[in-house]
């Protein structure tokens, strides 16, 4: 199990290829976040940014090499209670035609209507709720077709605040996102990333000002891993 407050990731020489006839995607990496720190991840589109979060979440195994959490290689943690101390919000966000309240909740009827709103309150997306024409019933059509990009990741933010995870992951999306919902997602990022040890990968150096370190990615190398502001 997972169960202590803290966490520490520490990516020790891996190296990894998706198929075996296929070029490294990540090459010799390696990196340590002491616990509740946060990582800002940066390169260009291909470096290795989302498989590197693949690996942590155990999607796929490194062929070489070892991700440690808090010392112990993750591969010695039971799969689901591992999985279910990771919180990840991705560049493809499942939304499904249903109430606002169910695409948040994904159907788990015992959380309330009040912590529903206490998590939108406490990401500071009071205003961005009450703009939702029946409130936790407003209609969301099927993959979030009547929300733009940015709303779709605000829910996602929701989801995975309930689920209150140990390890946050943020892969974010390329999709342009207008100014309004850019400071409400910077915002909720903020509160996301408290007391907990975050990678987030983001395009827009703005997005990772407020990390405590910088990990930029080359064709699957570090290229740098450093303290933010030291770059
Ligand atoms: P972006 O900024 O566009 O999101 P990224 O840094 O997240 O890019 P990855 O998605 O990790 O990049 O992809 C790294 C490399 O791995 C790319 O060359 C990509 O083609 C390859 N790749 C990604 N997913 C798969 C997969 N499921 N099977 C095979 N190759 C893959
Ligand atoms: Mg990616």
């Amino acid at each position: 199990h997972l169960m202590d407050p803290a966490i520490s990731i520490q990516f020790d020489h891996v190296s990894f290829r998706y198929d075996d006839d296929q070029h490294q995607v990540l090459r010799n990496v390696s990196f340590q976040i002491p616990a509740n720190k946060t990582v800002g991840l940066l390169g260009k589109t291909g470096s290795g940014k989302s498989t590197l979060a693949r690996l942590l979440f155990r999607m796929c195994d490194p062929q070489e090499g070892a991700i440690r959490i808090n010392g112990t290689d993750s591969r010695e943690y039971a799969l689901d209670s591992f999985r279910a101390s990771i919180g990840i919000v991705s560049q493809s966000i499942e939304l499904f035609a249903g109430s606002l309240r169910d695409n948040i909740t994904m159907y788990k009827d015992h959380i309330t209507d009040e912590q529903i709103v206490q998590i939108i309150d406490r990401l500071g997306l009071c205003d961005w709720f009450r703009s939702m024409a029946d409130g936790l019933d407003t209609r969301i059509e099927r993959d979030g077709s009547n929300l733009s990009g940015g709303e779709a990741q605000l829910i996602a933010f929701t989801r995975v605040f309930l689920c209150n995870p140990r390890i946050l992951i943020l892969d974010e999306a390329t999709s342009r996102i207008d100014p309004i919902t850019e400071r409400r997602i910077e915002k909720a990022i903020a509160v996301l990333m408290k007391n907990r040890t975050c990678i987030i990968i983001a395009h827009r150096l703005s997005t990772v000002r407020n990390t405590d370190y910088t990990l930029v990615l080359q064709e699957g190398s570090v290229l740098e891993f450093d303290e933010t502001g030291c770059l």
